[in-house]
């Protein structure tokens, strides 16, 4: 991860450039020799985490139980640095920070914040985010898993379906209608009642895991209630948490892909020149350039923005939806580039492309991002 246009550096702090150059080593050492095997035997890299863990990457923005506290840049440009290598890595390290570790941390009581903050911080626990079912996805309100309240606690019943680390979790955080409305639910997946199954033959995220976790009459007691969850506003904070690193991940991928494009173009002859001596490759390399350049600055502005505390849902939406989107395109561009070897192993842009597509989709599809900014900008909500 290297280009900059723009010369964005002189804008970071020393600290921010530490934690980017601490974990573009891991991901050069430890993920890059391996992802394309991995990836390709739909294999999850689980003697990873406790490096990661030792790193402090995993709820790196929160503070205190043990976790580093970063500030919204320097927990960006960690982001993007993990998806430089795989977008899989990166999801592994969003669910359990922003999606496992932030609502224990925000909604929690202190009793459950000591028992699993420090475990998830050292990788020793791991987590998953149960808000998708089967025939909810983009709507969650129409989720139909149930949590009935009997004399000493709850009482579920339910799908969640497309679950990251499902089958590798010892803890869920389980959405789910109560006769109050939505609320948030510690479930740990050793409970009867608890099963957790992969979902196989995916064709993006071959390096995550991805399941179902299913509740039959899963018994849990009033304690595992998030107390301070209200409502369905609480999952969407939570999905907003990771949105955030998923816009500084996905300029890691772009970038990957762009180099490996330039590099790529500059050594391959065709018609006695390299094919980058081509007016067609620099319009798409151009182009590349530009995006990402451009893919930067709304990041570090939207990192501005959380520091300021002046951050607003639809500032995350424009972030996630231009720099998903723009990702996916670079990768497009340099799959073709490559010519038949954009469609081998042997080189990342594939791979790339691949996550990307699933990256578009999850935490907010594209659509219901250019839906939530119509709103912010018209007043009139347009999703149903
Ligand atoms: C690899 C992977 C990992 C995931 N991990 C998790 C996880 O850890 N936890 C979790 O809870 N979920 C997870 N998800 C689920 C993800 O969040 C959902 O897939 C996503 O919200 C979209 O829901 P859906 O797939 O049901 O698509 P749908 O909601 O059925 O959407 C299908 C299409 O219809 C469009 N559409 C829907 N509604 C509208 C509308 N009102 N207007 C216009 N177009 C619309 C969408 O944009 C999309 O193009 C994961 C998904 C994937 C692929």
């Amino acid at each position: 991860m290297s280009l900059d246009f723009y010369l964005m550096d002189d804008l970071f702090s020393d600290e921010d450039k530490l934690i980017r150059k601490t974990v573009r080593a891991f991901v050069k050492q430890s993920v890059l020799p391996n992802i394309a095997d991995w990836y390709e035997s739909a294999t999850f890299p689980k003697h990873l985490i406790s490096k990661m863990a030792e790193l402090g990457l995993l709820g790196a923005n929160l503070a205190g139980y043990g976790c580093v506290g970063l500030g919204p840049t320097a927990y960006g440009l960690m982001m993007q640095e993990l998806e430089a290598g795989d977008s899989g890595l990166r999801s592994f390290v969003s669910v359990q920070g922003a999606l496992v570790m932030y609502p224990i941390y925000t909604f929690g009581s202190e009793a459950q914040k000591e028992k699993w903050l420090p475990q998830l911080q050292q990788g020793k626990a791991i987590g998953c985010f149960g808000l998708t079912e089967p025939s909810s996805g983009s709507n969650p309100g129409g989720m139909k898993t149930t949590a009935k309240k009997v004399s000493d606690g709850y009482v579920l019943n339910g799908s969640k379906y497309w679950i990251t680390n499902a089958t590798v979790s010892d803890i869920c955080v389980i959405w789910a209608k109560t006769e109050e409305g939505i609320r948030g639910f510690l479930v740990e997946t050793d409970r009867a009642g608890v099963k957790t199954q992969d979902i196989p033959r995916k064709l993006a995220l071959r390096a995550s895991v991805t399941g179902e976790v299913v509740l039959s009459d899963c018994k849990i007691p009033k304690e595992n209630l998030l107390p301070k969850s209200e409502g369905l506003k609480s999952a969407l904070m939570c999905l907003n948490q990771a949105r955030y690193g998923i816009s500084w991940g996905a300029i890691g991928a772009a970038v990957a892909c762009y180099e490996e494009a330039l590099e790529y173009t500059k050594n391959r002859m065709q018609f006695d020149k390299p094919i980058a001596g081509f007016q067609l490759v620099q319009e798409k390399l151009a182009w590349m350039v530009s995006e990402i350049t451009k893919a930067q600055l709304v990041a570090l502005r939207l990192a501005q923005l959380k520091e300021a505390k002046k951050i607003e849902p639809y500032h995350i939406s424009l972030a996630k939806r231009n720099n998903v989107w723009m990702a996916l395109e670079v990768a497009r561009l340099a799959r073709d580039m490559l010519g038949a070897n954009g469609t081998a192993y042997d080189y990342h842009v594939g791979r790339h492309m691949c996550n990307l597509e699933a990256v578009k989709t999850y935490e907010g599809t594209h659509d219901i991002h250019t839906l939530v900014i119509g709103e912010a900008v018209t007043g009139i909500p347009a999703y149903r």
